[in-house]
């Protein structure tokens, strides 16, 4: 279609292109009507120019417009040429102080917590950077797009308002200085003209809703038929049903559908057809009936081409006049009091007030681009800021009318501009006095809810979908309500005053609506139907909680405020609650001689809502109030006389009681809807506004009643007035309910009303409730919090509840109270209470959950044990109540209580009579101990004049009265002291004692009584020998528990893995402790140890003995016994890669013979050490198979390792297998010839063995040409002259057993499965490469790993390391026994041709392209293959050395070749040594061998070392390859850490020291070689700079580096837009570790097709960049991502830590984030040690629903 299309674009672009911007603009300036002109050229032009053909052409159309319309309007606007007009403009401006920056989606943002007024004011980077914020506590998240940076704005910031960058600009404005003063009166008046034009036309356009027809002055003469069919985006289909539903109505690819989508959800609309209307509307038709089934059809409309195009050009001019008014403050102004103009139309009718009027009706991508116009005008212009908020105000209700029809979310919603207003101070104030903003926002709140129930309350039940849906909605007017509170007044002005009253008067009928709502039943006998709707009610409740106390600290500001607002929650809770006692008759109470009336009611039968925001508003108020000075001064101002003590308590009361009934199980028929209500009701997130409120409201009744009366009512609610009522009532309750379930329930209510008791009185660390501030109070949270165990910043922080600014206050107090611990290279840190605030710790905090109590319990009672101390948890000493409160603690020496306490400790002393539990003793000793303390205070504090009323050791000395002679209290407990059924309490009840003889002496005026004093010592020291008797005890019991701790321990041991799993993980700890040293018994360790050659060290031949971990059978490993195997684990690497680009790209034609130094793709073999019989290994793994094959018809789940393609779980250890390597022994000993007399030097071994390889190459050309076939060897074999004593048809025998032979193969077939991802085929000629090719890859990774951690190559290695190598090294040396003789012949043929030339082998790889080291293995290990034919006496060990001699000289060759010495700036340290002056001398014969193409000849010192250090590597691997092949045990020396070791490593290797005396030894065909090798064209291209080779030493490869602050990373990615979907933003952006490049991952956009399917971006990525394993960093959740394949992978924890030693995945709490090196370079070591699909593994079999996750479309 384009290419159709594309002459007449053409055309037309001549035409346009004559147009003359420069003409335009004179017409219009002599113009009489302006709009007309302009509007006939816009009508003209724009169609012409847009919406040519289906799709949008953007680069063309930009450049037209700018050409034909926009540079027309900039010439007429600056009457010049605007090239120098605007430059003129921007120099004459006085640039804005705001910074203004509109943020992108994902870039990062900053907020100070110590500076900002609340938290949505923020800073860009560049600002933050620059600012004095970056000192101080900030919080950095990423921006959902939209909003700006406020540097500038004086009313954002406590303090530095102000970047560098801004500040320069603040020293010249003088205030508000009208920026037009700045422009020519002409500039001002075009200006004028021309920016209300085209405001005009682009508001109308935009908002033009007719689909064919243009208005009238822009309507065309003749109109083509071409339409678009337009879709439009909406939130209630899914991607997913939007492409399917295209691919039918338009008839297009898949790819295609998922573009269309993608646009319609970012820009809104996108059209789908392009064409005449019929054509558009069929399309239309399809799409509606397709969508129709949903809740409604997607919006589909069929418009003329022309509409479309003049709206595309309206949005463009919006960008325009944004772009525009940025070279002026004065062209800003201008537009913006364009843009504010009334219109003809009055009220209403400006140009912005009709832009946010059809908001709800333009498409995602209008809105965004008049939304962001907005910002950089009216909102960067304090003047216009103001008039806007205005008419925003005044709009506000409309608004957020359509927003709730809208189905958008509220971040495209011009409704989403308030915080732009509200949070800003003089504006919101302004607002709220002027506009009456704050009655406003609630009003149209409750409009939009209207569902009621018959008392008016608001009734979420039976909500309908629509209804959930605005309910959701709604809810965003909370939060512009809480803006608008955010910044409490200074000063009050009357106004402010009245309007905040109306506010708080619209308010209260919002709380009316919700006072008792959601009420409940107690259900008897069946359970319920439905669980009932909660979590509306609960949800508006949270949502509400910081408004509620934002409107408590409005209030609390200002006196007269304060007083209005108390009477006016008054009144609404009397009209709540008012009649409360309507219909009931009153009942009698009465107790110890106190009666009280109540009413007749009980939870358990009644209707109750734990709903009571009007009541716990008041409760707030009534702090506050205690907290001033008015309700001392001036009672009178207050209607204290009119409050209902009891019916304050009323409500609140029977909400607790609730709870407490739920918690003895009494409401279980009511299912999981109330229990979650309790728990969110003591929740942190909502308990400051309800369950602290009803204890303070509580405290707050009580304070005003007589505590007996108060003591029977709560007794009443409990609904066990009875129990306490009636003496012996409890003896006869137990003795005749049988009901133990009945029992049970009461006990709990008993032990509940305790606790209820002890808060009431306990609680006092609300400021205004006792003398503290709020610094105690949350002093004492966090040492609650700290009690039950240590804990890391993150989960103190969401134990506490955060204010309106997202603060808790901790940092401020937590150094007092506890010691950080930093974290190590896992975990977290660490706050611990420090121990001298054990003694604040409250048992019964009331914040405590149950089982906090019992934890926090049980640690309390272990410290004080380990500190020697007894286990008593006394009641802490209590600060004093405030006065209003003080009354609170006669409570606990009230006759009721009294009563109550004697009553449970009668029981206690009878303990067989009665039901009763030691919670509720423990709960009775601790009132006692509260009060004890209480009294001590009281007499502490006591002045001469005043007179000490609380008696509460007087009382309790005093028999009873109630039980006729019933013993004291006090004696009660001297009983209990004794009881052997009390033993964890003996602890307590002494304290109380104790405390009790104290307060006792202190009390001067009441005589002290001998007998009791002696009773307490004597007490005392029997209690001494007791507790040596009980120490005993304990010991035996402890001594017992550690028994059958041991016993299980030896159980678990059987599951071996879950104790040892941080061993297995850890691949290379290389301290000794955890390894075993190598060889710990060198034969002779003053013998010189050589690995090969002749001279090699001769080693006894130790038998090796192992143990099967599956049948537990030893078996010693012989070469014919059964075979043992090691669980091993092949993957594909690239790891070493120095060139990530290549990657092979057929693998069925790829030759792996040669490795290339770039080492760009090996294979890794590792295991993790653990033997078992090749057969018991096979039965396992046939049964994982068929369980495997049955879990996945039974439940389709995937597995953490793939079956199918042979991987299993180690059964020991559950590492990640998919293969077995077999146990050999050192498969050289069996073949050497041990004569080493008379052996060839290099020279001749080379014509030897040149001379076999040509008889061979002639016999396989005589075997390959068939017609000689009958007649093959006899003849021509003589013809060939074979060597002498060479006997190519012997055929060797395999000594090997059947059973290792089968292993062998079945090793060599998944190392060449696996590496070259191909079917397996144990036939295939490659086989044996791939065996050669994963030794050598295994080990150069290890030595490399040796290497960067400065490891001594033979020190200490872990046993699992040492066994892989050793078993890979001899395996890879055994495997051609079970290959093709030929095949390996072959291999070794080309092998060796690459460096001694011969005439059947052309196309070799130069020796710049070969790595030596892989050469190496492959030449020695395919040796034996000809060797075993050659029957001259030549030995193995002999021609392993020649080729070990032969490859180290090509080496240096390639080292010398490829040095480049002049980098390195070193001067010489030391004369000249004879290496020197040996390698200048090799250097010159290349020199000349090259044909002076090597660059001049540098000093020789530099040359050697160069040499020294390339070398290394190869000489180190060399070292480590002979070792294992051999056994020969490493030189003591080398197993230190120490320098190079380069003279023991040449020892150990048979190398002179001088590495050169092997040229010069072997100089007579060392020539000739060299030569050869120099004469490659290759070498020729490299020399002349053609080409590039790889250098010695190769570089370690290295993750890439990261920035130390991670906030840059997040500036990074969120520069990053997608590479497919033109410059969208990537919603995904994730890092590769390995490459540094960065993907747009988890998205429709970027996934490509891999072997067939669909995958996301990382995986595609790990592909060609880590052969399949990639390690990434997703950079907006700062979490490291796994992959492994397709289907594996993990989340691993980010080497991130804010400054608490946390990760913060997800970027939830938004502290600032440092790379911690440590732990970035673990991963790196798992990336080193190839170990990332095991610790996949590891993870997924730890965590389950990782194996559920579709990594591959990530
Ligand atoms: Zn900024
Ligand atoms: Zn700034
Ligand atoms: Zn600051
Ligand atoms: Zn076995
Ligand atoms: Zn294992
Ligand atoms: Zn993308
Ligand atoms: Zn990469």
């Amino acid at each position: 279609m384009a290419s159709e299309l594309e002459p007449e674009v053409q055309a037309i672009d001549r035409s346009l292109l004559e147009c003359s911007a420069e003409e335009i603009a004179g017409k219009w300036l002599q113009a009489t009507d302006l709009t007309r002109e302009v509007y006939q050229h816009l009508a003209h032009y724009v169609p012409k120019i847009y919406c040519r053909g289906p799709n949008p052409f953007p680069q063309k159309e930009d450049m037209l417009a700018q050409h034909v319309l926009l540079g027309p309007m900039e010439w007429y606007l600056c009457g010049e040429d605007p090239a120098f007009g605007f430059p003129k403009l921007e120099q004459a401006n006085k640039p804005s102080h705001l910074c203004g920056r509109v943020f992108k989606v994902g870039e990062p943002t900053y907020s100070c917590r110590d500076c900002a007024v609340d938290p949505t004011c923020v800073l860009c980077m560049e600002c933050f950077l620059g600012s004095i914020h970056r000192d101080h506590r900030y919080r950095m998240t990423t921006s959902g797009g939209g909003g700006f940076c406020d540097c500038g704005d004086t009313e954002a910031w406590k303090e530095g308002p102000y970047c560098q960058k801004h500040e320069l600009n603040t020293s010249e404005i003088e205030e508000e200085e009208d920026p037009l003063v700045h422009l020519s009166e002409d500039v001002i008046a075009r200006t004028y003209n021309i920016f209300a034009i085209m405001f005009r036309y682009a508001v109308e356009i935009l908002t033009w809703e007719k689909e064919s027809e243009l208005p009238a002055d822009l309507e065309m003469v003749e109109k083509s038929d071409t339409y678009y069919c337009m879709l439009f985006n909406d939130e209630v289909h899914t991607y997913e049903q939007v492409i399917y539903t295209l691919q039918k109505a338009v008839n297009c690819t898949q790819k295609e559908a998922i573009g269309f989508a993608t646009t319609v959800d970012r820009d809104g609309r996108r059209s789908v057809r392009y064409g005449d209307f019929q054509y558009c509307e069929q399309a239309k038709s399809v799409i509606v009936r397709n969508t129709i089934r949903q809740t409604k059809p997607l919006k589909v409309q069929v418009m003329h081409s022309s509409i479309v195009a003049h709206q595309n050009f309206g949005l463009k001019l919006l960008s325009w006049l944004g772009s525009i008014i940025g070279y002026s403050d004065g062209l800003r102004r201008i537009l913006c009091q364009v843009g504010l103009q009334e219109g003809p139309d009055g009220e209403n009718s400006s140009l912005v007030d009709r832009l946010m009027l059809s908001d709800s009706k333009l498409w995602k991508g209008a809105r965004s681009v008049y939304h962001q116009l907005f910002m950089s005008s009216l909102l960067m212009d304090l003047k216009y800021k103001k008039l806007f908020a205005v008419r925003f105000a005044k709009n506000y209700q409309q608004l957020q009318r359509d927003f709730m029809e809208d189905d958008h979310e509220r971040a495209v919603s011009v409704t989403a501009l308030s915080v732009q207003f509200f949070t800003a101070p003089t504006l919101a104030r302004m607002l709220i006095t002027e506009e009456n903003l704050m009655s406003i926002i609630i009003k149209t709140f409750m409009d939009h809810l209207r569902h009621r129930d018959a008392q008016g309350r608001f009734q979420f039940e039976r909500y309908t979908a629509l209804q959930a849906f605005k309910f959701r909605r709604v809810q965003s007017l909370i939060l512009d309500l809480k803006y608008v509170l955010i910044s409490k007044p200074t000063e009050w002005s009357d106004e402010l005053r009245q309007k905040f009253l109306e506010g708080f008067d619209a308010f209260l009928e919002l709380l009316k609506c919700m006072q008792g709502m959601d009420p409940i039943t107690r259900q008897v006998g069946q359970h319920i139907e439905m669980e009932p709707e909660w979590e509306a009610a609960f949800t508006l409740q949270m949502k509400l909680t910081h408004v509620i106390s934002m409107m408590q600290d409005w209030c609390a500001s200002d006196e007269k405020v304060l007083i209005e607002a108390y009477k006016k929650c008054l009144a609404v809770l009397m009209q709540c609650h008012g009649g409360y006692t309507d219909g009931e008759q009153p009942i009698t109470l009465s107790i110890c001689g106190h009666s009280v009336e109540t009413i007749r009611y009980c939870v358990s039968q009644e209707k109750v809502s734990i709903h009571l925001p009007v009541s716990r508003l008041l409760a707030g108020l009534h702090v506050l109030l205690s907290k001033s000075e008015v309700a001392y001064k001036f009672p009178e101002l207050l209607p204290l006389s009119e409050l209902s003590p009891p019916m304050l308590i009323e409500h609140p009361l029977r909400c607790l009681v609730l709870c407490a009934q739920v918690h003895a199980g009494m409401w279980r028929r009511n299912g999981f809807s109330l229990v979650n209500q309790i728990y969110y009701y003591h929740n942190v997130k909502c308990r400051r506004e309800m369950f602290d409120k009803d204890v303070v409201m509580l405290q707050t009744g009580v304070s005003m009643m007589d505590p007996n009366h108060f003591l029977m009512i709560m007794l009443s609610r409990f609904e066990l007035y009875q129990i306490f009522s009636t003496p012996d009532y409890g003896k006869r309750f137990s003795s005749e309910i049988t009901h133990k379930d009945v029992v049970q329930q009461n006990n709990t209510l008993i032990e509940e009303m305790l606790y209820l008791i002890i808060m009431l009185v306990g609680e006092r660390f609300s400021p205004g409730v006792g003398q503290v501030n709020a610094t105690d109070e949350i002093k004492r949270e966090i040492i609650h919090q700290l009690s039950i165990k240590p804990m890391a910043h993150s989960e103190l922080v969401k134990s506490l509840p955060e204010d309106e600014n997202k603060e808790t206050g901790m940092e401020s107090v937590i150094e007092a109270v506890a010691h950080f611990k930093k974290p190590g290279l896992t975990g977290r840190g660490m706050y611990e209470l420090k121990p001298e605030c054990a003694k604040e710790f409250n048992l019964y905090f009331y914040h405590f959950s149950r089982a906090e109590q019992s934890k926090a319990e049980e640690a309390q009672r272990k410290l004080k044990r380990q500190n020697r101390e007894d286990t008593a948890l006394p009641p802490p000493v209590l600060p004093p109540f405030c006065p209003l409160f003080a009354s609170l603690v006669n409570i606990l020496q009230s006759d009721v209580m009294l009563c109550i306490m004697g009553t449970i400790l009668q029981w206690a002393v009878e303990h067989n009579g009665y039901a009763w539990s030691e919670s509720m003793l423990q709960r009775v000793l601790h009132l006692i101990g509260m009060a004890l303390q209480e009294e001590k205070q009281h007499l502490e504090n006591v002045t001469e004049e005043h007179v000490v009323t609380f008696t509460f050791t007087q009382k309790i000395s005093k028999p009873g009265e109630a039980p006729k002679n019933s013993p004291s209290i006090l004696a009660m407990l001297e009983t209990l002291q004794n009881a052997p059924y009390l033993e964890v309490h003996k602890d307590m009840i002494r304290w109380i004692l104790k405390t009790f003889n104290a307060v006792k002496k202190m009390r001067e005026s009441s005589p002290t009584s001998p007998v009791a004093e002696t009773e307490g010592t004597i007490m005392e020291e029997s209690s001494r020998d007791k507790d040596k008797a009980e120490r005993k005890r304990k010991a035996e019991i402890a001594r017992l528990r550690r028994e059958k701790i041991m016993a299980q321990m030896s159980e678990m041991q059987r599951h071996f893995i879950d104790e040892n799993k941080e061993l297995f993980q850890q691949t290379l700890e290389l301290d000794a402790s955890t390894s075993a040293v190598l060889d710990n018994s060198p034969v002779a360790s003053d013998m010189t140890l050589t690995a090969l050659g002749p001279t090699q060290t001769q080693v006894p031949e130790q038998r090796q003995f192992v143990t099967c971990i599956l049948c537990q059978e030893e078996q010693e490993v012989k070469v014919e016994s059964r075979a043992m195997v090691l669980a091993a684990f092949v993957q594909r690497s690239t790891v070493l890669s120095k060139n990530r680009s290549k990657f092979i790209q057929d693998p069925e034609k790829y030759d792996p013979l040669f490795m290339h130094p770039d080492l760009s793709c090996g294979t890794h073999t590792s295991s993790c050490g653990h033997i078992m019989h090749a057969h018991c290994w096979q039965r396992y793994f046939d049964s994982v198979q068929a369980k495997e094959q049955r879990r996945q018809q039974r439940l389709r789940l995937h597995t953490s390792y793939d079956v199918e393609n042979g991987e299993f779980l180690c059964p020991l250890c559950e590492c990640l297998s998919n293969t077995v390597i077999p146990l050999l022994l050192p498969p050289r000993n069996i073949f050497n010839k041990l004569n080493f007399s008379d052996q060839p030097n290099l020279t001749q071994w080379i014509r030897t063995i040149s001379q076999q390889i040509k008889a061979l190459q002639f016999l396989r050309k005589e075997e390959s040409t068939p017609n000689n076939a009958s007649t093959k060897n006899s003849e021509n074999v003589d013809e060939l002259q074979l060597p002498e004593r060479f006997r190519p048809d012997f055929r060797p025998k395999n000594p090997y057993s059947e059973s290792i032979k089968e292993m062998l193969t079945t090793f060599g077939t998944a190392t060449y499965k696996v590496g070259l991802k191909v079917h397996p085929n144990e036939e295939d000629p490659r086989v044996p490469i791939m065996c050669w090719g994963s030794c050598a890859y295994t080990i150069q990774s290890i030595e490399r790993i040796l290497s960067d951690e400065d490891k001594p190559l033979f020190g200490p290695l872990p046993c699992r390391l040492d066994d892989c190598l050793r078993s890979l090294t001899r395996f890879a040396a055994a495997h051609w026994t079970v290959a093709s003789l030929s095949v390996v012949q072959g291999h070794f043929c080309k092998l060796f041709a690459s460096l001694v030339p011969n005439d059947s082998h052309e196309e070799l790889p130069c020796i710049l392209d070969i790595d030596m080291f892989h050469l190496l293995v492959g030449l020695v290990l395919a040796f034996p293959a000809l060797q075993c034919q050659d029957f001259s006496g030549i030995s193995l060990g002999t021609g392993d050395l020649h080729i070990f001699h032969l490859v180290t000289m090509a080496h240096i060759i390639q080292i010398l070749l490829t040095s480049c010495t002049e980098e390195n700036g070193m001067d010489q340290e030391n004369p000249t040594c004879e290496e020197e002056s040996a390698v200048l001398a090799l250097y010159k014969t290349l020199h000349q061998y090259t044909g002076s193409a090597l660059k001049e000849i540098p000093s020789g010192w530099h040359l050697w070392r160069s040499v020294r250090a390339g070398i290394m590597p190869f000489l180190k691997c060399s070292a480590l390859f002979f070792h294992y092949l051999n056994g020969v045990p490493s030189p003591p020396d080398i197993q230190v850490p120490g320098t190079s070791h380069f003279e023991h490593l040449c020892n150990y290797l048979s190398l002179p020291n001088n590495l050169f005396c092997l040229f010069q030894e072997n100089s007579e065909i060392m020539n000739s070689l060299i030569e050869s090798w120099c004469h490659n064209s290759e070498v020729k291209r490299y020399l002349e700079g053609e080409r590039d080779a790889i250098r010695y030493p190769r570089e370690s490869n290295k993750l890439i580096n990261l920035p130390e602050d991670y906030s840059s990373l997040i500036n990074q990615a969120s520069n990053f837009s997608c590479p497919k979907s033109g410059g969208d933003k990537s919603r995904a952006p994730t890092l590769c570790l390995v490459c540094g490049s960065l993907l747009c991952s988890q998205s429709y956009c970027c996934q490509t097709e891999l072997e067939g399917e669909d995958v996301g971006a990382c995986t595609a990525h790990t592909y060609s960049c880590g052969s399949g394993v990639g390690i990434f960093l997703r950079v907006r959740e700062c979490q490291v991502l796994f992959l492994a394949g397709k289907t594996k992978g993990c989340f691993y924890s980010p080497p991130y830590l804010d400054d608490y030693g946390e990760t913060d995945q997800g970027l939830r709490r938004g502290n600032p984030l440092h790379l911690c090196k440590e732990r970035f370079k673990k991963i790196q070591k798992l990336w080193h040690q190839h170990s990332v699909t095991e610790e996949i593994g590891h993870a997924q079999e730890a965590n389950q629903t990782l194996v559920g996750i579709d990594w591959q479309h990530l």
